[in-house]
């Protein structure tokens, strides 16, 4: 009988937190000011690195990939089932409606592994002998496909030449590296998540201090892009509930890119090129976020070089009130609670910006920008 009391208290304490949490999600929905594009440029909200049963381990379809991510109004989604000749032929791609679906694959080899964006054929792992992840990367690159490092926990061959980006942050990274929250989250995923699902996973949401790093490392070597993997699966069912529905992964986090058309071309080109950012829009919509450089004559936006002259200036502006931060090659230079942040540049270095909200006091990552490189 104290037992159930307890139990009863519990719960309804949790439910009394989860719904604060609501109560401060709704506030950052209508708080949002929307900003106007860049000149040429739209800022195109989509979802990289999903998979569906064409891979052995995700019970999603085409259909429902398709449905989720029109749900959620992403532009682009770039699928990547686990390397195997049905994508090929089977895999969605092109355009459905307003979305646009870019097929490639997620190629694993000695417990790394690579997403091969926009690839158009097979490429088989094992020719005699496994191939190294350069010869991987080589075949991707000489299919006009783009190479990405993912999930960062186990990725080690960081020289690798060739490779366009890295996921800074991987969803599947992030649940095994907080595996010791699962029980409590599994305890308020049967208690509240037909209610309050997005609640529940912002337990999970934290900022990916150690792949910072690692990026933060490279970029002062050679240009990486950094995006978010949202390693979509749709196959975790607990008791009836879908825990990591196509819906809610795709929700969490986005990558944004800013290109001239949703279409194939002008948006891998700016994928490529680093014209990005990534958000967990879980928190708030982010689009019209925007780091540029500039003076009286060039501008520079995310991903860009700009040589360094007298009277250049880093102008960071969120939809938003945050803590706008600035790093210069990994060390904060400067930060303000506002919408805009704006900053004289003294020296060369690479540039990058994070934003983070804060939700009941609690501070929560929201922003992370690809660099700009001032040369
Ligand atoms: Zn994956």
């Amino acid at each position: 009988m104290m037992l159930a009391g307890t139990g009863l208290v519990g719960g309804l304490l949790i439910r009394q937190e989860e719904k604060d949490l609501r109560r401060w999600l709704d506030r950052l929905q209508t708080d949002r000011k929307a900003l106007p594009p860049l000149p040429g440029l739209i800022d195109l909200k989509g979802v990289i690195h999903a998979h569906t049963n064409i891979s052995h381990d995700s019970r999603g379809t085409a259909d429902e990939i398709i449905r989720a991510a029109q749900e959620t109004g992403l532009q682009f989604l770039m699928t990547t089932d686990h390397n195997n000749k049905r994508i090929f032929t089977e895999g969605p791609q092109g355009k459905h409606d307003n979305l646009l679906i870019i097929r490639g694959a997620e190629i694993v080899q000695g417990g790394q592994s690579l997403l091969a964006v926009h690839i158009k054929e097979y490429i088989d792992e094992w020719t005699h002998r496994p191939k190294t992840i350069q010869e991987i990367v080589d075949e991707i690159k000489a299919q006009g496909g783009l190479a990405f490092a993912a999930h960062p926990h186990t990725f080690k061959d960081w020289d690798v030449e060739g490779i366009d980006g890295m996921e800074i942050y991987d969803m599947a990274d992030n649940v095994y590296t907080q595996a010791w929250k699962l029980p409590w989250i599994a305890t308020k995923a049967l208690t509240l998540f037909d209610d309050y699902p997005d609640e529940v996973l912002l337990t999970l949401l934290s900022r990916p201090d150690p792949y910072i790093s690692q990026w933060d490392l490279l970029t002062q070597k050679r240009r990486l892009v950094g995006i978010a993997g949202n390693d979509a699966h749709q196959r975790f069912v607990l008791f009836g509930k879908k825990l990591d529905s196509y819906q809610l992964v795709f929700r969490f986090v986005q990558t944004h890119i800013l290109a001239p058309a949703c279409e194939e071309g002008p948006l891998l080109d700016a994928l490529k090129a680093g014209h990005t950012y990534f958000s967990f829009g879980l928190l708030a919509d982010a689009t019209g976020f925007q780091f540029t450089a500039g003076n009286s004559g060039d501008r520079a936006i995310m991903g860009d070089g700009i040589p360094y002259s007298p009277g250049l200036a880093l102008t960071a502006q969120a939809p938003q009130t945050g803590l706008i931060r600035l790093y210069q090659n990994g060390k904060v230079v400067d930060h303000a609670t506002a919408a805009r942040l704006d900053h004289p540049v003294r020296e060369r270095g690479v540039y990058r910006i994070e934003v983070s909200l804060s939700i009941n006091g609690v501070p929560y990552p929201w922003i992370i920008s690809s660099p700009i490189y001032i040369v």
